[in-house]
């Protein structure tokens, strides 16, 4: 075997650099650990894509996503996270250590993973609405609704997230349309209750988003188009100042569905309020496990719940109990 086969062995191994990656790294570090992280192709996760981020505590007048993301990492090295830029492609959690490939040549040994490789919210794919992406266009109404304070706003989907979305921005904003594509909502029954109880959100059934247009401004309204592919087809436009999806999350976890148990979106299940996995000594931290919050400060706040019950692991592991 020549030396480049060796597996690195490493202690504790961290997949993802958004702020659950991150986090577990400064608490790994300051343990100890000698954390080694693979940041992904997206260095610093989802916040390095938004502009503004004002509900991050300890930055009062709000900070840039990039900025806030450079200082996790800053932090994290501080301590001395070992940060890489590489992709883990495969894994294998049969037996102990952990194998884990990265960019499908270096084989690295873990004790113990912290998987923390984030969720990608759903598009419908128009060209126009990447165009507005940050200027218009949001995948989470938590975070961006209060831009759009006694503004018009659409809120897309039919299930419990769009509506719950639609009845928060509602608190919000003037008014609020409900674009759904069928001619019902899925969401459960209390939660359709509440839309329709909501004086200021109108559902929109059976329309599909076929454009969104504005200015350099910002977006300025969408193009629906009613009853797609039948005789009462017709087009209709909407005036908004944001647009919000709510069709759904993908968990990026196809590399671990293998050996780690999820739930039937793919989200990974852990034990009761720790960050265990199915497979000792792997770890779940972030939107990658959390089908319902999904924000940066509860990615954080489980990054480090991870790296303490890793730390935990590994001390029982040197003491063989
Ligand atoms: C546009 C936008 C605006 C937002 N605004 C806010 C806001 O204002 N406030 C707020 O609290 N939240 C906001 N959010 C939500 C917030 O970004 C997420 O909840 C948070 O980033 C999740 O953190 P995470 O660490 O779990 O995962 P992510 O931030 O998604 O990071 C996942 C990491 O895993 C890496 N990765 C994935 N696969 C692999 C692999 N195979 N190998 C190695 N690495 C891998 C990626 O490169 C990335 O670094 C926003 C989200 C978006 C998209």
């Amino acid at each position: 075997m020549s030396s480049e086969e060796i597996p690195e062995r490493v202690k504790c191994l961290i997949i993802g650099s958004g702020p659950a990656g991150y986090t577990a790294a400064v608490y790994a570090a300051r343990a100890n650990l000698a954390p080694v992280l693979y940041t992904g192709l997206q260095m610093g996760g989802q916040l390095t894509t938004t502009t503004e981020v004002e509900n991050f505590p300890g930055y009062p007048e709000g900070v840039s996503g990039p900025v806030l993301m450079e200082d996790m990492k800053k932090q994290a090295e501080r301590f001395g996270t070992d940060i890489r830029f590489g992709i883990v492609t495969q894994v294998d959690f049969s037996g102990h250590p952990h194998k884990i490939t990265v960019d499908d040549t270096k084989k690295i040994e873990a004790d113990a993973v912290i998987v923390a490789t984030g969720a990608t919210a759903r598009y419908l794919g128009l060209p126009s609405e990447e165009a507005y992406r940050g200027s218009g266009v949001s995948a989470c109404a938590t975070c961006d609704g209060f831009f759009y304070k006694n503004k018009d706003v659409a809120v897309v989907g039919g299930g419990d997230t769009a509506c719950e979305e639609a009845t928060y921005l509602a608190g919000l904003c003037r008014k609020v349309y409900l674009v759904v594509r069928k001619n019902y909502l899925r969401a459960s029954k209390a939660m359709q209750a509440r839309v329709f109880a909501t004086p200021n959100i109108e559902v929109l059934f059976e329309h599909n988003t076929v454009e969104l247009f504005g200015s350099d401004m910002g977006l300025e309204g969408a193009r629906l188009v009613y009853r797609k592919g039948t005789p009462e087809e017709c087009t209709k436009e909407i005036k908004i100042d944001g647009f919000f999806l709510a069709i759904g999350h993908t968990p990026n976890t196809d590399i671990f569905k293998k050996y780690l148990q999820l739930d039937e979106q793919g989200y990974i299940l852990t034990e009761g309020v720790t960050t265990k996995t199915n497979i000792p000594g792997v770890f779940a931290a972030g939107d990658v496990m959390d089908p319902i919050y999904r924000q940066g400060i509860t990615s954080a706040g489980s990054g480090c719940r991870a790296a303490i019950d890793a730390e935990r692991y590994l001390s029982e592991l040197e003491c063989g109990i």
